[in-house]
């Protein structure tokens, strides 16, 4: 295949070499009026005029961004026979005028000749196929004309005019190569010698244009490898390169004859399968492809003695000229991408309307949520924790947000748009400031509440301003925090894996100054006895989900008992929150947890409620 400049650059040398015929070639009809008759001349001047149209044709006809592959590469063979044609015919002149020695036309035709040579090996420099064989039919008949003359200069011009071909078809030749090398570079990319993303832009933009005007369908795949980082990291980076190109090679091979295949950046590609009739395509089809292919990358790879597996997340995305319309598909497979990552990675998931509107609601609260950290829309409340005759003992403080538009959003909505975005350190930071306010308020208004949990995201932990401001809030409020009191982070268990060191090392430090850590929504992530081993936690808090099947499920009982017991063996107190009903309280309490939480005993009320119910304080008036 040629490459898209190829064609434009030649394009652009049709008019070039219509002029470069005309004009001379109208003083050859001059010439032939005045010495060697007007018919033979006029008659060459007029097929000129039609090869030139011919050319002219082929010249508008051109539209690289709308023309098929198969239409590009029927206009490049008829560019083919032009060029041919309209070089040729400049030997056909050279020969009817060669013979003329007594009007010393022969210097002109010999002229002419040369010029022609020269011209054919500039103008059609990218394209060897053409310029070689032209280059020999134009200086052919000069040689064969030097040598007939039999004479010693003739017999010196011979070899003169042969090295003058070659000296021409050398330097065409490595102008070509220059040429294709960059085109070659600045389309691919180097490591695994797929296209890269700017010869992508430019082939969707192409693509779009031939799209826009039928009926025909793409459809799009864009795969990200998953914690590909982690290899690199582990590894090295070199393991890194390697598998990476494994991959490409493997892609490449999987979809070679049907898609066009470049590498985003990395670990990052992009499949655009051909255009395919509507009435031909399937979405089955097309999903079949992506499960298939994902398949084909998940099988190990043994690179320098290591067998490694990698999967990839895979967004799927049909383009017709409707999508083409609103310019977003390439956003909207992002979007599908991005589900499959959140969906727990190694999936294909296809785009469509509702996910797009999910990533829509997304942006909006992301964006509010920059403006009510700034405003008074965030509120902090209190559900209360009880031991085991009952009486209130802690309460976890829960961050609740009021939107005017929007209405009450559920933290399970917003915390993971502010931790994706980074804006979780804002709203901890704020979260931390109002909650030590109010232990210390109450704590000076002589009411002790013994177990005070906040919530903290990991991202959190490894930011070392949040880590000084906890120091210094903790040094300015609780200098003479009671005996019994204690003030617990409850930290996600799920999310430690990537900065566990980093973790340790900050959890430690806060432990230090008095703070314990809990875990909470226990015995979800993967590998809670590792957690439990190496993080320096005093709590762990029984995910509610495992309380609200226990009184439905042997097994889900079984698994509390499980993790109660070896909790118990790492002497943790344990937590149990979601309780709802009497039952689920009466098997927890018999499993030995020692503390409870749940809408049984309430739900997490505001400041002033749960003052006033728990804490015994009236407001103020
Ligand atoms: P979580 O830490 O597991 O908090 C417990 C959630 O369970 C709370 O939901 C609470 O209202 C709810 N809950 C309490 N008792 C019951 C019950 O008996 N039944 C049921 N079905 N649910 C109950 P909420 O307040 O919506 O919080 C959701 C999550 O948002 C929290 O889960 C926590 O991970 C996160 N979160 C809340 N506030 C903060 C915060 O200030 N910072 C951070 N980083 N995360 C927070
Ligand atoms: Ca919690
Ligand atoms: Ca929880």
């Amino acid at each position: 295949m040629k490459h898209q400049k190829d064609y434009n650059f030649l394009q652009k040398q049709i008019l070039l070499m219509i002029g470069l015929s005309l004009i001379p070639g109208f003083i050859y009809v001059i010439l032939g009026w005045f010495f060697t008759g007007l018919l033979p001349a006029a008659l060459w001047y007029g097929g000129l005029i039609l090869v030139s149209l011919y050319g002219f044709s082929l010249y508008k006809k051109f539209n690289s961004k709308k023309m098929t592959k198969s239409e590009l590469a029927a206009w490049y063979k008829h560019l083919t026979y032009f060029m041919y044609i309209i070089f040729s015919s400049w030997s056909v002149i050279f020969v009817l005028n060669i013979g003329y020695h007594e009007h010393n036309l022969h210097y002109i035709a010999i002229f002419t000749q040369l010029g022609a040579s020269v011209t054919a090996s500039t103008l059609l420099v990218s394209d060897r196929r053409m310029f070689v064989p032209i280059l020999l039919t134009l200086m052919l008949p000069l040689s064969l004309y030097f040598l007939f003359l039999d004479t010693w200069f003739g017999y010196v011009l011979t070899i003169f005019s042969l090295i003058f071909v070659s000296v021409l078809l050398y330097a065409a030749n490595n102008t070509n190569r220059l040429i294709q090398n960059n085109y070659y570079q600045a389309q691919h990319d180097i490591l695994t010698g797929l296209f890269n993303r700017r010869y992508f832009m430019e082939y969707i933009e192409s693509m779009s244009e031939r799209l826009m005007n039928t009926k025909k369908v793409v459809y799009m795949l864009l795969i990200d490898l998953d914690h590909f980082k982690t290899i690199n990291d582990s590894l090295g980076h070199d393991i890194g390169d390697k598998l990476l190109q494994e991959v490409s090679k493997r892609i490449d091979a999987f979809s070679k004859e049907t898609h066009v295949l470049a590498r985003l950046g990395g670990d990052e590609f992009v499949l655009v399968s051909q255009e395919i009739e509507e009435k031909d395509y399937s979405d089955e089809d097309a999903y079949a492809f992506a499960m298939n292919l994902l398949s084909v990358i998940r099988a190990q790879y043994t690179i320098d003695g290591h067998n490694l597996h990698i999967s990839a997340s895979i967004g799927l995305h049909e383009i017709t000229h409707f999508s083409l319309d609103t310019k977003n598909f390439i956003r909207e497979v992002d979007i599908a991408m991005y589900e499959a990552k959140s969906q727990g990675r190694d999936g294909v998931i296809v785009f469509n309307k509702d996910l797009s509107k999910k990533v829509e609601r997304h942006l909006v609260i992301e964006q509010k949520l920059h403006q009510t950290l700034h405003g008074n829309k965030l509120h902090v409340y209190y559900q209360p924790q009880f031991n085991r005759s009952q009486e209130m003992v802690g309460c976890e403080a829960l961050v609740r947000w009021f939107d005017d538009e929007l209405g009450t959003l559920a933290p399970d909505e917003f915390i993971p748009i502010a931790e994706s975005t980074g804006l979780i350190l804002e709203l901890g930071s704020y979260v931390l400031h109002e909650t030590f306010r109010n232990l210390h308020a109450w704590n000076e208004k002589g009411v002790f509440i013994e177990y005070f949990s906040i919530n903290i995201s990991i991202r959190q932990m490894i930011d070392e301003t949040f880590l000084e401001e906890v120091e210094v809030m903790y040094a300015y409020y609780f200098a003479k925090l009671k005996e019994n009191q204690t003030i617990v982070f409850e930290i996600t268990e799920h999310v430690f894996a990537e900065n566990m060191a980093l973790a340790v090392r900050n959890m430690n430090r806060l432990k230090d100054i008095g703070i314990i850590f809990s875990i909470d929504d226990f015995g979800t992530g993967y590998s809670a006895l590792n957690y439990l081993q190496e993080l320096p936690v005093s709590e762990v808090k029984i995910d509610k989900s495992f309380v609200a099947e226990m009184d439905k499920s042997k097994n889900s009982k079984n698994m509390i008992a499980t993790i109660i017991s070896i909790a118990k063996n790492f002497n943790l107190t344990i937590v149990a929150e979601g309780i709802e009903t009497e039952e689920q309280l009466e098997i927890l309490k018999a499993l030995e947890c020692d503390t409870f939480q749940g809408f049984y005993f309430d739900q997490a009320l505001a400041h002033d409620a749960f003052e006033q119910k728990y804490l015994g304080l009236s407001p103020i008036a």
